[in-house]
């Protein structure tokens, strides 16, 4: 994909007076893992961090909010979407399908912004292929499967039916662990939590992401710094 990726409107850091690569976070779990939870949480303690807002051909559950949550589009628009090229990468999931837009992922990676996604196995294979090193993928396991369904029931989101066939679905989600970089087991969320910051932090300062480091050290040996 040609995605521009050359941060050039990428802010300066006041401390280090460097500049930076944007990050792509995805955070993939099985529904009920805690994902969203640790995402919001995420976006809240870093404003350097912008969620990119997927678009969905699922019905809005009670408290969602279009535009915010998801774009809530029908399947005619969804089809419309594709043939246009504004997806990133898209996948159906359960009965719907979700897709990434590309043009806030383009604009944040050029302004050096990070993107966190919550998207699942499928989308993450896509975006590595797209991506590659701009990527980092993180998955969130639950520490049980009782667990994972206490969890799922206390949303009060979801029939019945629609948490049995989640229930059946996390194995085989849970079977795509491998293909992630970093697999966190969410037993308390502050602490799962601080596990993802870390991460970010880290990837953040690779020597891949940082501009201008060969001049840096140029200048840094001849005295010149
Ligand atoms: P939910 O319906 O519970 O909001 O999401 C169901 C699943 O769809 C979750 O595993 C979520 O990560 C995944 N998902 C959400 N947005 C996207 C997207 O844009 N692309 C892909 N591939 N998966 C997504």
């Amino acid at each position: 994909m040609d995605l521009d990726s050359d941060p050039i409107e990428a802010p300066v850091d006041p401390i280090t007076g460097r500049r930076r690569r944007g990050l792509l976070i995805v955070l993939s779990s099985p529904s009920g893992a805690g994902k969203s939870t640790i995402s919001r949480m995420l976006l809240a303690a870093d404003n350097e961090v912008t969620m990119s807002i997927s678009a969905t051909t699922r019905p809005k559950r009670p408290g969602e909010v279009d535009d915010v949550d998801y774009h809530f589009v029908g399947p005619e628009h969804f089809d419309r979407m594709i043939a246009d090229g504004e997806f990133v990468e898209w996948a159906p999931v359960f009965d719907y399908r979700y897709g990434t837009p590309k043009a806030p992922v383009k604009a944040a990676l050029k302004a050096g912004r990070d993107i966190l996604f919550d998207i699942d196995w499928q989308g993450t294979q896509q975006l590595h292929a797209a991506m590659g090193e701009d990527l980092v993928r993180i998955f969130i396991l639950p520490p049980s499967m009782e667990e994972l369904e206490r969890r799922l029931r206390s949303r009060g989101t979801d029939s019945e039916e629609v948490i049995a066939f989640r229930m059946q679905r996390a194995a085989s989600e849970i079977s795509h662990w491998a293909e992630y970089d970093y697999v966190l087991i969410n037993h308390q969320t502050e602490h799962c939590l601080a596990q993802v910051r870390a991460i970010v932090a880290a990837e953040r300062l690779k020597r891949q992401r940082q501009v201008g480091l060969v001049a840096f050290t140029r200048d840094l040996v001849a005295g010149q710094r």
